[in-house]
């Protein structure tokens, strides 16, 4: 299998005839041996009865059903994991990444990199909120975290089997595929292309959503907002420090303050800080800790034609 293509799926009725005609068209002239990997995310549309008319007519379409809607990542990340291709595509299913550009990223990726990020270099239709919430994030991540996520790049990318390989094996359960794509190292490079809209349908990127995505983003490559509390806790106790020399001072040689005042304030400041610090320590250990107890099975496969996948198949 020279190129697996891996398409999350969300109620996407009114794009796959027209993405499926479109990547066969570009997939063709590249290869005979391909395969379309299509997930299909509690689509509460048509989806799944579509998948299973193209699979029925073509071979090389598979499907993996989830039993629900269990996120983009995680719909992605079953793709991987069952993808046999020496290269393999993940492309979103409502044609806002042109399929086209597989041929230039294929070709790229012969060159001798192990990835090929697609990089926006203009979206079209897409409010200014949603751009701007974009550009920030990832501005915002680079800046808290150690991997460096390249700058304007969604999920559209091609990745080599060595990369799926290192990628699938690790077990995490909020998963952020670009961050970990960029984490596996190797040879990486990007290629830049326009953004089209959105061909059918509307996103199924809410804005709860796309908080949830930017926390798990945050959260895999990043311990800062755990050590904040640390921080504070020491920025207080300095504060609490002075604080406490200051009503020394005013008791004892102003001699102006209240009965009670002194200690009162020294207490509540030096126990704040004392308290802050300690939450911090135990967030420190508590995001050890996640880091290492992520044992839940990640989907629920209802039906698949993926030979390795039978029904209700647990991964
Ligand atoms: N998607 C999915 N599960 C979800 C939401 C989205 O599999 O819960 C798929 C969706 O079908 C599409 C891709 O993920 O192929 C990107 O979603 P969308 O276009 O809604 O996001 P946006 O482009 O607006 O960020
Ligand atoms: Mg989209």
């Amino acid at each position: 299998m020279d190129i697996s293509v891996v398409i999350p799926v969300y109620n996407e009725e009114g794009n796959l005839p027209l993405l499926y005609e479109r990547l066969v068209q570009t997939l063709r002239p590249l290869t005979t041996s391909y395969e379309l990997i299509f997930v299909n995310d509690g689509s509460t549309d048509r989806s799944l009865s579509l998948l299973k008319d193209l699979a029925k007519k073509d071979t090389s379409v598979k499907f993996i059903d989830f039993s629900k809607n269990f996120g983009h990542q995680l719909a992605a990340y079953a793709g991987l994991e069952h993808a046999s291709g020496e290269a393999i595509v993940i492309i979103d299913a409502d044609l806002q990444d042109p399929p086209e550009l597989i041929a230039d990223l294929y070709r790229t990726l012969q060159q001798g990199y192990d990835v090929v990020y697609a990089q926006r270099e203009q979206r079209k239709g897409e409010s200014w909120h949603k751009l701007l919430t974009a550009k920030l994030f990832y501005r915002f991540i680079n800046r808290l975290s150690d991997v460096e996520i390249p700058l304007d790049t969604g999920d559209y990318r091609i990745i080599s089997k060595k990369i799926k390989d290192i990628v699938v094996s690790m077990p995490e359960y909020n998963k952020f595929l670009r961050g970990q794509i960029a984490w596996a190292g190797f040879k990486q490079t990007s290629i830049l292309y326009k953004r089209d809209e959105r061909y059918a349908g509307a996103t199924n990127y809410s804005y709860a959503k796309m908080f949830k995505f930017a926390l798990d983003g945050i959260t895999a490559f990043s311990n800062m907002p755990l050590r904040l509390a640390t921080y504070m806790g020491f920025v207080v106790s300095l504060v609490a420090f002075f604080a406490i020399i200051y009503t020394l001072f005013q008791k004892y040689v102003n001699g102006t303050v209240v009965q009670g005042w002194s200690s009162l304030m020294v207490s509540i400041l030096f126990i704040g800080g004392v308290q802050l610090i300690c939450l911090g320590i135990i967030g420190e250990y508590l995001a050890r800790i996640l880091d290492n107890v992520k044992k839940r099975p990640l989907y629920i496969v209802r039906e698949s034609n993926v030979a390795e996948l039978t029904s209700a198949d647990v991964q």
